[in-house]
Parts: structure tokens; C-alpha cells; sequence
């Protein structure tokens, strides 16, 4: 029997063009545009200069502070420029530029044998923090300080995320697929880490390969496979956490609060690969669909490679797009710029044709209740989304939990009067912000 959660949504997962073929390796464009803020946290500081040589897995940009993570070049070549360029999560910002030297050579005794039962946790952490290891399902949190939870919680479970619930998005499927064992590997670096015992790894039921593959490949280890649900935002960790272990994380609280640390499968790969190896985060995998796109596949890319080359490497389109978005079309970040490039976070890029593009102008609520059938965080979307027209940003976030909401999208996906829900509840979050940091620094 497979878990379920309460409310949410079951839009069609679109998955077919992709799920059933293997990870090609892309050919390393001539130029890669590295960003030097990929995380959440500040940006990091450029330790190269133009004109210097790098080789591939080299440090270029170290942290401003202990909050962020390192970059690394992600092939060996020559840095042209130091300068801004579109960044998918931020607009823009500033990259280190490479042009390849098409040798994509490894920096000397930079690569490592170890085995991770002779490490410490504390060197574990250390190794996960200068590979520049961050959470690759979409949210780009340092993965050295979700391991390293405050010494006052008590974290008893481990969850392993590949549900991956958002619609086109096989990138991790594939990862379970042709990487199972540094899955493994990486999850019981993890286990060890947080000295933890019970580990489960969730994936919904629209992927059977991946089911039986790793139910047999978790045999004789602590890493127990749970089926969940094909529904959307299963793979959101407040969901995870309630489907796998029933409890509830409380209104402004962390997974931590409840013992539970969340990752997902792509971190824990990288994970594997940084202790055993020391391989940094320097190209992951990127599932690139959508109806136009001529050839959809999975593709193994370097950090910093334009959208618009791997949209080429995928044959081009086939029609007019209307939308592209990093990420899935639920919760993934609309992009303006096709020369923006693959970041950390990257886990797909999507396009939605022109004539799929919702145009119908919004209308005014007509308070049907579909948006809080669906909101699975049990706040009152439509409420909010009033509030936050009213400019009363405050009262939705003392008297109806705004900060809960984790902008899954369900609400506007139930929506008869196409009110953009998501839009106003981040402009209520980003308006409460502003007067925070004003309380904090003092000013008018
Ligand atoms: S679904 Fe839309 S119209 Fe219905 S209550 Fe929510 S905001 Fe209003
Ligand atoms: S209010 Fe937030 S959490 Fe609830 S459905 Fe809408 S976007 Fe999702």
C-alpha cells in the first residue's frame, strides 16, 4: 500500500518523453559562464583572475561566508572575463568565464580514493563543504550545514527525496536508474553523518523501474523503500516528512524540529562522489522537455552552459514557446533569457508552446473554496491572496500563517478565476521582508 497526502493536486505528468532514456553526456561548449552565486546565501568571491589558466575541478570562487559554498571550474581552459551574465535564479550576476581548452583535464592530485567508514562526520562535512555540494532538487541549500542541524534537535530519520512530483522532470528517476549505488553510498554517508539509524527513501508509484530496482538494490542495508503516491507536491519535504512518517512539522518550523533531515537523490550522488572521491559539484544532470522541444532527453551538462546550447544539443524546437521555466512547470522559476545557464539547482529546463500559455486575464475571487481543498499546508490561499492586494502583508502573516506556504502552486492550479496566488503570496513575503531588514538596520 502506498502513502498519501491530503489535498494537492494530480496534474498529468508528462514524463513519457524522457523517463526511458538513458543520460547522455553533452559535448563541453566553447564557453561556460559559471556563476559565482548558485546557492542560497551570498555569493562567493572570485579567487581567479583573467587571463589564468584553470584545470577542470579547480576552486574559482570561495565563500564570503561560512553560509555558502564554493564554485569550481567545471572544465580546463582559460578565464576570459569576469563579469555579469544571466544567472537563472538571481537575473544575473557574476560569472567567471572559461573558454575550454577542449582537454577538460583534471586538476592534478585533486581526485582521491578514501572510504568513508575511516571518516569522521566532522570530516565529512568538511569534504561536502569545499566540493560545493548543495541541495539539487530545485532548492540550492547548503548541504554541509543541513547535515550539521543545531546540537539542541535530536535527529532520529533520514529521508531520501525521489518522488519527484513535478510534471516533465526525470532527472532524478534517471539518477535511481543508472546511479543506484552512489545513491546508496551517498545515503549511508548521510546516516552516518547525522548518526542516525532509520532512513527511507520515498518515490511515487509513477516510477516502477526505480521501485524495483532500488527495493533490490537496498537489500541488507537500513535504507527502507516507500511507495508514495503519484500526486503533486508529494516531493515538497513537509509532505515527504507527513506521508513517510506521520508527523507533522508545526507551523514555523524545520524538518529538524521533528528529527527529520530531508535530501534528495541527486545530493546524495554528489555526496557519494565528493567523500569517496573528491569530486566537486562541477556538472550534474538536466532533464530537458517540453512539447517543443524537438528531441527531449537527459543530459549530463557542465555548470554554466547556456540554456540555449543544450536546447540545440536536444535538435532545437519545434514550435513557437511561449514559456520557459528552470525547474518543472508547477514551482520551477520562469526564465526570461534563453542565454541563462545551469547552476546547481538546475534539475530541468522546460518549454510550454505558445499556444499552452494560460492567457485568461484574472479575475476576482468568487470564493468557491477549490484553492483551500487543495492547499495541502492548510492555509487559506484565497485569503492571502486578498490581503496581499490590500497591501495588509502583516495580518497575513500573524493571523494566516503566510510563511507556511511553500509556493507549490496547487491553489493557482485550481483556480476558476486564474488568480495568481503564488504572485501575491511572494510579494506579501518579499513586502514583510523589506520591513524586517528595515527593524534590523534601523532605517525609515
Ligand atoms: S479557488 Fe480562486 S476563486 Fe476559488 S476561493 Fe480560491 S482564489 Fe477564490
Ligand atoms: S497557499 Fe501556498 S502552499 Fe497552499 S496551495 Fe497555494 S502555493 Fe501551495
Amino acid at each position: 500500500m502506498f502513502r498519501k497526502i491530503k489535498g494537492g493536486v494530480h496534474p498529468h505528468d508528462e514524463k513519457q518523453s524522457t523517463e526511458d532514456k538513458k543520460i547522455e553526456f553533452m559535448p563541453i561548449p566553447q564557453k561556460l559562464f559559471v556563476p559565482v552565486h548558485q546557492h542560497i546565501g551570498q555569493a562567493s568571491i572570485p579567487v581567479v583572475a583573467v587571463g589564468d589558466m584553470v584545470k577542470k575541478g579547480q576552486l574559482i570562487a570561495e565563500t564570503a561566508d561560512g553560509r555558502g559554498t564554493p564554485v569550481h571550474a567545471p572544465t580546463s581552459g582559460k578565464v576570459t572575463e569576469l563579469g555579469n551574465y544571466p544567472n537563472p535564479i538571481y537575473g544575473s550576476s557574476l560569472c567567471v568565464v572559461i573558454e575550454s581548452d577542449g582537454l577538460d583535464e583534471w586538476q592534478e592530485n585533486l581526485l582521491t580514493t578514501r572510504n568513508y567508514e575511516n571518516l569522521t562526520p566532522e570530516e565529512m562535512i568538511d569534504i561536502i563543504f569545499k566540493n560545493g555540494i548543495v541541495g539539487m532538487g530545485g532548492a540550492a541549500f547548503p548541504t554541509h550545514i543541513k547535515l550539521a542541524p543545531p546540537k539542541d534537535r535530536h535527529i532520529d530519520t533520514l529521508i531520501v527525496n525521489g518522488a519527484e512530483c513535478e510534471p516533465y522532470l526525470t532527472s532524478d528517476h534517471r539518477t535511481m536508474m543508472e546511479y543506484p549505488d552512489d545513491v546508496i553510498k551517498g545515503t549511508l554517508i548521510a546516516m552516518k553523518i547525522l548518526g542516525v539509524s532509520k532512513c527511507y527513501l520515498g518515490i511515487e508509484i509513477n516510477k516502477p523501474k526505480a521501485i524495483a530496482l532500488m527495493l533490490e538494490k537496498c537489500k541488507g542495508t537500513p535504507i527502507e523503500v516507500v511507495e508514495l503516491e503519484t500526486r503533486y507536491p508529494q516531493g515538497a519535504e513537509k509532505m515527504m516528512i507527513l506521508a513517510i512518517t506521520g508527523k507533522e512539522v508545526p507551523s514555523g518550523k524545520l524538518p529538524m524540529d521533528v528529527g527529520c533531515v530531508v535530501q534528495n537523490v541527486g545530493s546524495l550522488k554528489a555526496v557519494a562522489d565528493a567523500v569517496e572521491k573528491n569530486i566537486p559539484l562541477i556538472e550534474r544532470i538536466v532533464t530537458v522537455a517540453g512539447k517543443t522541444v524537438k528531441d527531449p532527453k537527459n543530459v549530463m551538462a557542465k555548470l554554466g552552459t547556456p540554456f540555449s546550447e543544450l536546447f540545440k544539443y536536444c535538435g532545437g524546437f519545434t514550435g513557437k514557446n511561449g514559456k520557459l521555466i528552470m525547474g518543472g512547470p508547477m514551482m520551477g522559476q520562469a526564465q526570461v533569457n534563453i542565454e541563462a545557464v545551469i547552476v546547481k539547482a538546475t534539475s530541468g529546463i522546460v518549454t510550454i508552446s505558445e499556444k499552452d500559455v494560460d492567457y485568461v486575464p484574472e479575475r476576482a475571487c468568487i470564493r468557491c473554496g477549490r484553492c483551500i481543498e487543495a492547499c495541502t499546508m492548510h492555509l487559506m490561499p484565497s485569503t492571502l491572496s486578498i490581503l496581499s492586494e490590500k497591501g495588509q502583508h502583516q495580518t497575513a502573516q500573524t493571523d494566516y500563517n503566510l510563511m507556511d506556504c511553500v509556493e507549490c502552486g496547487c491553489c493557482y492550479y485550481v483556480c476558476p478565476s486564474r488568480r495568481n496566488i503564488v504572485h501575491y503570496i511572494r510579494q506579501s513575503k518579499a513586502k514583510n521582508a523589506m520591513v524586517r531588514n528595515a527593524i534590523k538596520t534601523g532605517s525609515k
